[in-house]
């Protein structure tokens, strides 16, 4: 290799590996926060963000300080007070998986160009399979045909749902389009955006996405989902899906799966379940409870870049009878599927919409193996003692924390109060006051920004009933009971000095 390009692939590898190996914590900044025109400027000491006409080829050292800028100035996802998105704190052996896949750099839509992978994703697909009842615990544990699909992110998985279930419905639908059917979709009104947006782009309508009521909590509640399929169906549509969420996006809520089931299995809709955020529980013995019922559903989509901390992204959509993805997504190109070379049957290309696809499976599999199933339980079970602290906390806070949402799993949706408003009068906020909820409501962007500018920690807030709160995620394995007092004391002294 040209001694360039090893001076600077060597500079760039050694920065990563530093990173991961010994990545921001404590008192580190969990992000220099900048404005987009402070960093156009900043980076105009090495070399320019932009690109001009006639880029020229820049030296490495000035690349290498672009480098050193784009590490301090991102956001220190790996930092224990990162608390703000549904994934945090990668595994470091994930990390180093995604690079091997990088530098073997290939497609896994063969068996040809992807043999290990592909025997990788069987393997790993079936294992997950096991764990949501999908598969017999003594069936073949490496399949041709495998229990599901990796697929880019939890959206799509759930877009791919939503086609096989259209599929199963009108079985020509590939090939004449939709035959006029309106065809109805059923969320809870706490489920993810991806059930509208894949209603959009399948030209179902988002319209047909019924938001069903939930309990206090964000769980779908069962009887409201039976009025609106009845109701649906009376209206002239085909109620054809409900998609169960398990681990609700804000408030970690999981729907009552079983309930669904009956309600799917007596209209004849497809049950498909959103676990993106808590299909993770199933990995320990002490939370897989929350998903009783998920071996009744027809797919079930799951990140494992959310609570495992695989890099993004890492999802796999599993399906309780794959035999649909060929017949729903096939293509057939014959310079890539010959039917006639060695070992076609495993490829995995056709029974999906991309063409290369990304070998996410490498990290995940890795990390699997150097944790154990025990290993990948006490990831979870860290994050649940975390997040009971956070409660404890919280309850024994006088006042000056407030439990928005009674959750009980990794998600902590709470408020910050003003001392003068200490008891506050009721915990919903739809029973406040108007001008207290509006105060309340008005704290927690002050306070962030605050966060941001001193680099403190990275906490998330959202409206929750009308009034902004704070969400606390507890998921990284470096995450503990000193970093959330420290996050707890910054936001209490943060609205101390509003
Ligand atoms: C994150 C999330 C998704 C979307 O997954 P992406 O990989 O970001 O597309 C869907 N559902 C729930 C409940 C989520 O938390």
């Amino acid at each position: 290799m040209h001694q360039a390009t090893r001076h600077l692939v060597d500079g760039i590898a050694d920065r990563a590996t530093n990173y991961v190996l010994n990545p921001p914590r404590d008192a580190d900044p969990v992000i220099s926060f900048a404005s987009p025109s402070e960093l156009i400027d900043t980076f105009e000491s090495a070399v320019g963000l932009a690109f001009a006409d006639d880029a020229p080829a820049e030296d490495n050292a000035d690349v290498l300080a672009a480098i050193d800028l784009v590490i301090t100035h991102s956001m220190h996802t790996s930092h224990p007070r990162f608390v703000n998105q549904n994934f945090a704190g990668p595994d470091p052996i994930a990390v180093a998986g995604d690079w091997l896949g990088a530098a073997l750099n290939t497609t896994g839509a063969t068996f040809e160009v992807a043999p290990v992978f592909t025997l990788m994703e069987s393997a790993v697909l079936h294992k997950l399979g096991r764990l949501a009842g999908y598969v017999d615990a003594d069936s073949n544990p490496m399949p041709s045909l495998p229990p599901g699909m990796f697929c880019p992110g939890g959206s799509i998985g759930t877009l791919f749902a939503l086609q096989l279930a259209r599929h199963r419905h009108q079985p020509d639908i590939a090939q004449r389009g939709s035959n006029g059917d309106r065809l109805a979709i059923f969320v809870s009104a706490s489920g993810h955006y991806a059930a509208t947006k894949s209603a959009a782009l399948l030209g179902i309508g988002s319209d047909q996405v019924t938001k069903v009521a939930t309990d206090h909590e964000g769980r779908i509640d069962p009887t409201a989902l039976s009025v609106a399929v009845e109701t649906a169906r009376r209206h002239g549509a085909v109620p054809l899906a409900v998609i169960g969420t398990a681990g609700t996006t804000v408030t970690s809520a999981f729907d009552d799966l079983h309930a669904i089931a009956d309600i799917c299995e007596a209209h004849g809709m497809w049950f498909h379940v959103d676990g993106c955020y808590g299909g993770s529980a199933l990995f320990s013995s002490g939370q897989a409870h929350r998903l009783a019922g998920v071996e009744r559903s027809d797919s079930f989509v799951w990140n494992l870049h959310k609570m495992m901390g695989m890099t993004q992204q890492c999802t796999a959509l599993l399906i309780k009878r794959p035999e649909q993805l060929a017949a729903c997504f096939a293509g057939g190109a014959d310079y890539l599927f010959q039917p006639d070379k060695q070992f076609a049957e495993f490829d995995s290309g056709d029974r999906t919409f991309q063409c290369a696809r990304r070998i996410d499976v490498l990290k995940l599999w890795v990390a699997w193996k150097a944790h154990g199933d025990a290993g990948f339980a006490a990831r979870i079970d860290h994050a649940m003692a975390i997040a009971d602290y956070t409660r404890q906390r919280i309850a024994a806070s006088d006042g000056a924390f407030v439990s928005i949402v009674s959750g009980s799993f990794t998600n902590v949706v709470f408020a910050w109060v003003p001392p003068e408003l200490r008891p506050l009068a009721a915990l919903h906020p739809a029973d406040l006051d108007d001008q207290v909820r509006t105060q309340l409501h008005h704290l927690p962007p002050q306070i962030k920004a605050r966060m941001q500018a001193e680099g403190t920690g990275m906490i998330g807030f959202q409206p929750v009933h009308g009034m902004n709160t704070f969400r606390m995620i507890c998921m990284s394995t470096t995450l503990q009971t000193t970093d959330i007092d420290a996050l707890l004391d910054a936001i209490d002294q943060y609205g101390n000095e509003i």
